[in-house]
């Protein structure tokens, strides 16, 4: 596409598209675009930080880095329970449930304390346990599947570093971390339960 209509595009949107776009829509584009970012920021008066999120999804990371943008999150009190005495993680709730003509199946990511994402495990377990098994025709067979995975997603809640759930949310929501890592109001929306 030729970089004026971009940057017309880039000139004709909101405030808050330019900033979703920006923190959590910039991977792979155009190095080009990066400067109509950059004008576009100064010329609206937004945070600066905008612009290093959007850098931040078009750099490669070391494990050791991903972990530390992970402790930003990790210190917010827990977004379901309020409790601020344990280090958040994260874990993957898997369910299927059947009903009469259709099947539903969900991965669920949760960023919470070890409890509350415990929770999260055995209401998935229970709820796949009770609604899973009859689905025409693998319920049958993926019930105890996904019961399992829930049981193994579990082993992690209690871990003192950073787990596997907790890591690749960090990276997915990087452009966010970067932009808003001074801003902890912020950062509890990107834990934030999404309802689906
Ligand atoms: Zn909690």
């Amino acid at each position: 596409m030729d970089i004026k209509i971009i940057e017309e595009n880039y000139q004709r949107m909101s405030d808050n598209e330019l900033i979703r776009i920006a923190t959590t829509d910039a991977r792979g584009l155009r190095p080009e675009v990066f400067v109509i970012i950059e004008n576009e920021i100064k010329k609206r008066n937004l945070n600066a930080d905008i612009l290093k999120g959007a850098i931040a999804q078009n750099k490669e990371y070391a494990i050791e880095e991903v972990e530390k943008y992970s402790t930003l999150l990790r210190d917010l009190p827990c977004p379901i329970c309020g409790n601020t005495h344990d280090k958040l993680n994260g874990t993957i709730s898997h369910t299927i449930k059947s009903f009469i003509i259709f099947t539903t199946y969900g991965t669920e990511p949760t960023i919470a304390c070890p409890d509350c994402l415990d929770k999260k495990n055995n209401n998935a377990m229970l709820s796949t346990a009770l609604l899973g098994w009859w689905g025409i025709p693998w319920g049958f067979f993926k019930t105890p599947i996904y019961i399992y995975r829930n049981y193994k997603a579990k082993q992690e809640n209690r871990i003192d570093n950073s787990n596997t759930t907790l890591l690749s949310y960090t990276m997915s929501n990087i452009g966010e971390i970067e932009t808003y890592k001074d801003d902890k109001e912020k950062l509890k929306e990107i834990i934030k339960p999404k309802k689906y």
